[in-house]
C-alpha cells in the first residue's frame, strides 16, 4: 500500500525519505511542498526531477479532503463541509478574527460526530461516527488555507491588501478531541512542527475527559486547554453532560487546577447558558468560587436553540449580563460569545455535517 505522506510525523517523513534513498534537503522541500505551497499532487513538485516523482507517485500520495459545500454567514463566517475518502462528511469553521480583517480563527473537527451526548448539541445527537485520522484533522486546516489564499482578493479579506492568514486553530468543531487522544496528538505536532503554527495559538477543547486532560498536561506540544463545564453542581451536569456521572465536578476541577500552566496563559472555561438550568446569581456564585485560585478565563455562550430542544432554551440577554457581572465583580475575566455563524448552523453546538 502507498503510504500517505500527510498522516507522518516530520521524523517519520525523514525516515520514509532516508530508506527511498533521498537526502535529507529533499524532505524539506517535500515539507515546503505540502504544507506551505499546499500541493495536492507530486506533478507540481516543480523543482523535483520527474524521475524522482515518478518514483513518490509509485509509493506515496498526498491525500486531500473533498470541500461539498461552503457557506458564508451574514457575519462573515464561513463553513467549509468535507468529505472523507469513506463518504463520511465533516465541518470546519471559520471566523474572522475581531481585531485585524484576513486575518482568521479556524474551528475543526476531531470526529465524525460524538459519543459524549451532550444534551444541548447537535453534534451529540448524531452519536459517533468514526474517529478521525491525525492527516485528516490537519488537511480541514490545509484545505481551507487553499481556498482563502486562492480567492480572489475581496472575498476572504475586506482589505484586499494582506494575504488572508489563519492564526488560531481551535479544537471545537465536531467530536470530543480527546476520546481520539492519539490521532489529535500527532494532529498538533504536524501543526506545530510541520505547519508552523505557534502552540499558543492553539487551543484544544473537551467535555471533560480526565485521562485526556492529564495526558495533554505531559506531552508536547502543550497546547492550550479549554474546558466544556457548563454547570456548577454534579445534579446539574449530570443533567446536561451524562460525562459528568463518569468524570465528576470535584475531579475535573482538580485536574485543572493540577495542569502545568506555562506563563501568561489561562484555562478556558465555556459554559453554555441555559434559562433556568444554570443562569442563576446562586450559579455565578458557586462558578467563582469552583474556579478560585485557577488562572481562567471564562466564556459565557448563550445557548444556540436548537430543533427539539425539549426543556432547554436561550437566557434573555439580561439575565447573561447579570450572570456575567457576578463574575465580573469577582475579578474574573468572563466574555459573552456570542456564536457566530447562526444563520448557516455553523455556530457552538449546530454542526452535524449534514449535506443539503
Ligand atoms: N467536544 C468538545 C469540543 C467541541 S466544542 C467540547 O465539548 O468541549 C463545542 C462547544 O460548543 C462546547 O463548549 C459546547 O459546550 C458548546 N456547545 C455545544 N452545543 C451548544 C449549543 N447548542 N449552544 C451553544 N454552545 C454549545
Ligand atoms: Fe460532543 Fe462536545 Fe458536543 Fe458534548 S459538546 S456532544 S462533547 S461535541
Amino acid at each position: 500500500m502507498k503510504t500517505n505522506l500527510k498522516q507522518l510525523s516530520k521524523q517519520e517523513l525523514l525516515l520514509f525519505m532516508e530508506q527511498a534513498g533521498q537526502r535529507k534537503f529533499r524532505t524539506d522541500q517535500i515539507i515546503r511542498w505540502i504544507y506551505d505551497k499546499l500541493a495536492t499532487s507530486f506533478d507540481e513538485m516543480t523543482d523535483l526531477s520527474s524521475a524522482f516523482r515518478e518514483e513518490l507517485q509509485n509509493i506515496a500520495v498526498i491525500s486531500s479532503l473533498t470541500l461539498l459545500q461552503r457557506q458564508v454567514s451574514k457575519d462573515g463566517t464561513q463553513k467549509f463541509l468535507f468529505e472523507l475518502e469513506d463518504g463520511q462528511t465533516i465541518e470546519s469553521v471559520l471566523m474572522p478574527n475581531s481585531k485585524g480583517e484576513g486575518r482568521f480563527t479556524l474551528c475543526i473537527s476531531s470526529q465524525v460526530g460524538c459519543a459524549v451526548g451532550c444534551k444541548f448539541c447537535m453534534t451529540g445527537r448524531l452519536g459517533l461516527k468514526r474517529n478521525l485520522k491525525a492527516y485528516e484533522i490537519a488537511d480541514q486546516v490545509i484545505s481551507v488555507k487553499r481556498f482563502i489564499v486562492q480567492q480572489p482578493s475581496g472575498e476572504s479579506t475586506k482589505s484586499g491588501g494582506d494575504k488572508p492568514e489563519i492564526t488560531n486553530i481551535v479544537f471545537m468543531g465536531m467530536g470530543e478531541p480527546f476520546n481520539n487522544f492519539n490521532e489529535v496528538s500527532r494532529a498538533l505536532s504536524k501543526l506545530t512542527d510541520l505547519m508552523g503554527f505557534s502552540k499558543r495559538k492553539i487551543t484544544v477543547s473537551t467535555a471533560g475527559i480526565l485521562p485526556g486532560i492529564q495526558k495533554l498536561a505531559e506531552s508536547k506540544p502543550l497546547v492550550n486547554l479549554a474546558v466544556s463545564l457548563n454547570a456548577t453542581t454534579d445534579e446539574g451536569r449530570n443533567r446536561i453532560m451524562p460525562i459528568n456521572k463518569k468524570y465528576p465536578l470535584k475531579d475535573l476541577i482538580r485536574a485543572c487546577r493540577d495542569f502545568p500552566l506555562p506563563p501568561r496563559r489561562r484555562i478556558t472555561f465555556e459554559y453554555v447558558m441555559l434559562a433556568g438550568i444554570n443562569d442563576s446569581d446562586e450559579d455565578a456564585g458557586r462558578l467563582v468560587k469552583l474556579l478560585a485560585g485557577i488562572k481562567s478565563k471564562i466564556n459565557l455562550i448563550p445557548y444556540n436553540q436548537l430543533n427539539n430542544s425539549g426543556e432547554l432554551r436561550t437566557p434573555s440577554e439580561d439575565r447573561v449580563l447579570a450572570f456575567q457581572n457576578i463574575l465580573k465583580k469577582a475579578g474574573m475575566t468572563a466574555l459573552i460569545r456570542k456564536s457566530k455563524g447562526a444563520d448557516i448552523s455553523a455556530a457552538c453546538g449546530q454542526l452535524k455535517a449534514a449535506y443539503k
